[in-house]
């Protein structure tokens, strides 16, 4: 039982997903919060920086890019990852026999990698599956873990705005409110307000977008994220959710090349289509209408490549007239 797991360790590892976004932060700094409150030794660590949007979040700026070489761990809680890969490097690094494993998360694709799995695909966000699973452990929802938690939810759910946002999440979203956490300041922070360098990497993806048969995609190139300012592995999820907006849209993708020449695919579509799908083939996963992979380049192959899947992911998913 991972209850009895968390109350026995001493010292816990938590991981939050490579290319972190709000829930995998949020939900990272709320765990090393409410373990701290538990009197755990906690280090916590992702592979890739905490994004700046997230840095006022508690121990945001503790989070570390790998662990500690030599501490010895009884722990590891993996956050938000829909499979081991997620964790990339954090956990790989580990020395065997590596510490038991908790996975706490809510994708449809997870493979339940963990000693212990957590997981609801019903949950908006994995914030919301913490907001109950740490109320189980009797932690106290302080003003810092309703900011991380409420932080994970309003950025999964685009503010509410997915089909997966239940009574249950606006319930525990109005219970983190009430704890102090500040939904005005969250929602600009974490959701609306972006650099310019982002936006002017949009310019470029939208440029070059083109629409087929429902599908809307662009590329952008390492040299324009360079170019629009932009270095390490920038997310383009922002620009997918813009591209998945456009009405003539049924498919939204952007491709966007990363400074170790992989290509990183970001896909949402509208119901009925399901993007998890497609993605998964590529070894990805996700939501069925958020999702995302990592192909080898060149970028023009894997461009070549998705475009052909997920056409033919509309062709089969569109549903029969009348
Ligand atoms: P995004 O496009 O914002 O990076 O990802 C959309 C959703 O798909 C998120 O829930 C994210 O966790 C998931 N996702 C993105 N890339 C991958 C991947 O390579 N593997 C898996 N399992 N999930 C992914
Ligand atoms: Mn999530």
């Amino acid at each position: 039982m991972i209850h009895f797991a968390i109350e026995k360790a001493n010292h816990v590892l938590v991981i939050a997903h490579i290319d972190p976004d709000g829930d995998a932060i949020g939900s990272l700094t709320a765990v090393g919060q409410a373990l701290m409150q538990l009197g755990k030794r906690v280090t916590l660590v992702c592979d890739d920086s905490v994004p700046a949007r997230f840095m006022y979040l508690p121990l945001a700026g503790d989070v570390l890019r790998e662990p500690l070489p030599n501490a010895a761990y009884d722990l590891v809680i993996a956050v938000d990852c829909g499979d081991a890969s997620r964790m990339g490097w954090a956990y790989e690094c580990l020395p065997e026999p590596k510490p038991s494993l908790a996975n706490i998360d809510h994708h449809i694709t997870n493979t339940n990698f963990g000693a212990f799995n957590v997981i609801d695909p019903a949950a908006s966000s994995t914030a919301e599956i913490l907001h109950s699973f740490l109320q189980e452990l009797d932690v106290t929802l302080t003003k810092g873990i309703a900011a991380s938690l409420l932080t994970g939810i309003v950025t999964d759910t685009m503010g509410f705005r997915t089909s997966n946002v239940t009574p249950a999440t606006l319930r525990a979203a109005a219970d983190l409110v009430e704890a102090g956490a500040d939904i005005t300041a969250i929602s600009l922070r974490a959701l609306h307000q972006k650099s310019l360098a982002t936006v002017q990497m949009w310019a470029i993806g939208l440029n070059r977008m083109k629409l087929q048969q429902g599908l809307l995609w662009t590329t952008i190139s390492r040299d324009e994220m360079r170019q629009a300012g932009l270095d390490g592995s920038p997310s383009s999820s922002g620009l997918v959710n813009f591209l998945a907006d456009v009405d003539s849209a049924v498919i939204g993708v952007v491709l966007g090349e990363m400074p170790d020449g992989t290509v990183r695919v970001g896909m949402r579509c509208s119901p009925p289509y399901d993007v998890a799908e497609v993605a998964a083939r590529f070894g990805g996963g996700g939501h069925t209408l958020a999702a995302g992979c990592t192909l080898e380049g060149p970028l023009d192959e894997a461009e070549t490549v998705i475009v052909a899947a997920c056409l033919e992911a509309i062709q089969r998913q569109r549903p029969a007239a009348g």
